[in-house]
């Protein structure tokens, strides 16, 4: 197995052995994209990305996901052909089953693409994986990780580059690619982005990128329930705890329903927490399909991956991670509260 890991905070360090990978790339190929559960801007943006610039090259590819991403993303072109295992496992399964090269993106362990782990660790394809999260399994054949980087969809962009596909990419690409670091970097705020990243960016704003066309049709597009939602959520349900500077928002699956909650309608409601002045820690905690689904965020050097892990059975970054509990609600808050007291009390 080769297996080259990029996990220095310097983006030169290391190499994947794009050789090898030119090789195995040099004939048309069967090729599965995968990301992760409850794909967000990064896991469609840098898929899509990624599986136009192959077909351009002659490949066979296809994006397979867990499970349905928000609407906010629909607009990308070539969303509308994502293949979803929870709508369509069979076909899921077959293209899997068919692929001679499988890749994972924005991920590194097999549990968080849910049942398409078990498909792809049968699955006899060889498997690249390209993430920017820490500690990665050993699934994979050959690995891109750089836990530096802004993004998954800013790591696709090198290693595009790097192979020498960087006029593969026009306006439909760098539109997901920029819609993937846009999302991950909370519009180039936070400590990820580098001058790469923007680099990345003034490269595809050349190609012909239009950045406020991305924005405008990500965050110009709220439902009034999900704005009225947010409301409920930050005038009824934020709890700050000065105490331990942490803040916390609960939502319940009735809460939820009763603004006609639609995939996606939560995210980023986690930071309106983080920015209290005195917050170092904001977690939100949902009630979804019987179970609780937590995500965490933290100011400068405070690590919430590692309470996300320990705690939690999830992950991410130190900045920014997500979990889940298994149990109401209640329990899983009161859980919360516990080991935010005894960490920071
Ligand atoms: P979010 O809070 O936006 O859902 O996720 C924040 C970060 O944590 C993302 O990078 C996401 O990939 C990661 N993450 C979210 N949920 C989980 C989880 O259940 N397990 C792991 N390992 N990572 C997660
Ligand atoms: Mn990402």
């Amino acid at each position: 197995m080769d297996t080259y890991i990029r996990v220095d905070l310097s983006l030169d360090f290391g190499s994947l052995n794009y050789t090898e990978v030119h090789q195995l790339l040099e004939q048309p190929k069967k090729v599965v994209i995968t990301t992760h559960k409850s794909p967000d801007g990064d896991a469609i943006g840098s898929s899509l990305a990624l599986n136009f610039v192959l077909n351009k090259l002659g490949h066979q590819s296809v994006v397979i996901v867990p499970d349905r991403f928000p609407a906010f993303l629909n607009w990308l072109e070539g969303a509308d052909e994502i293949l979803i295992y929870d709508e369509s496992k069979m076909n899921c399964i077959s293209a899997i089953e068919a692929a001679d090269i499988a890749f994972s993106l924005d991920y590194n362990r097999l549990e968080r693409v849910a049942d398409l782990g078990e498909h792809l660790k049968e699955s006899s394809a060889v498997k690249l994986m390209i993430d920017h999260h820490i500690d990665p399994d050993d699934s994979f054949d050959h690995i891109l990780s750089n836990t530096g980087a802004s993004s998954t969809a800013e790591l696709v962009h090198e290693f595009i580059s790097d192979l020498g596909w960087e006029t593969k990419i026009g306006v439909a690409e760098a539109e997901c690619l920029y819609a993937g670091i846009m999302t991950d970097t909370g519009s180039f705020r936070f400590s990820s982005t580098s001058s790469k990243t923007h680099r990345v960016v003034a490269h595809l704003m050349d190609i012909g990128l239009e950045p406020w066309k991305v924005h405008q049709a990500i965050f110009d597009t709220n439902s009034y329930d999900r704005l009225k939602l947010s409301g409920y959520a930050l005038s009824e349900k934020l709890e700050f705890i000065p105490g331990i500077r942490c803040s916390i928002i609960t939502l319940s699956a009735e809460e939820k329903n009763r603004f006609n909650y639609q995939k996606g309608d939560t995210e980023g409601l986690v930071n309106y927490g983080l920015s209290i002045a005195g917050s170092d820690v904001a977690v939100f905690l949902s009630e979804e399909n019987g179970m609780v689904k937590f995500s965490f965020r933290s100011k400068g050097e405070i690590n919430v991956n590692d309470i996300a892990r320990e705690h939690f059975s999830g992950g991410g970054h130190r900045n920014a991670a997500g979990g889940k509990f298994d149990g109401s609600l209640k329990d899983a808050e009161m859980k919360l509260k516990e080991v935010l007291h005894a960490k920071f009390g």
